[in-house]
């Protein structure tokens, strides 16, 4: 296993009245010339997680710090007209709360932010994910 200390945020930057599946993100990202979707993980609406690149694997979510993190995508992210949004579901709350906990059992000591902590043009993931996870136990 790789040395991990980073777990990141992302939402999909789907509109909250549109879908996006797992097969759209994946073959959205291999037609970015990513060998699989970017993210280890992708947390639907509902709630339900998809596991899409292995943690082994490196993941292709945040340029200059792949190496070393975790990325966790949720679908959603922007409102009905397009401008960046906190769409959550308490159900996507839920699911990424506990697989946070179980990744911080799994990989002590990890720092949790979103995409936007790490660079700065971005609003990814339209949240503030270091100031609500910063309460979890590493
Ligand atoms: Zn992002």
């Amino acid at each position: 296993m790789r040395k991990i200390n980073l777990i990141v945020l992302h939402c999909s930057a789907t509109r909250e009245d549109r879908e996006y599946t797992p097969e759209q993100l994946e073959r959205d990202h291999r037609a970015r010339g990513f060998i699989s979707a970017g993210y280890n993980y992708y947390v639907r609406r509902t709630g339900s997680l998809l596991y899409m690149r292995p943690l082994e694997q490196i993941p292709a979510h945040v340029k200059g710090f792949n190496r070393n993190s975790i990325g966790i995508c949720y679908e959603g992210g922007l409102d009905s007209r397009g401008q960046p949004k906190d769409t959550r579901t308490p159900e996507q709350k839920e699911t990424i709360l506990a697989l946070l906990h179980m990744l911080l059992i799994r990989f002590p000591g990890c720092r949790i932010c979103g995409h936007r902590d790490l660079m700065s043009l971005k609003a990814c993931p339209c949240f503030n994910a270091a100031e609500e996870y910063a309460h979890l136990p590493s």
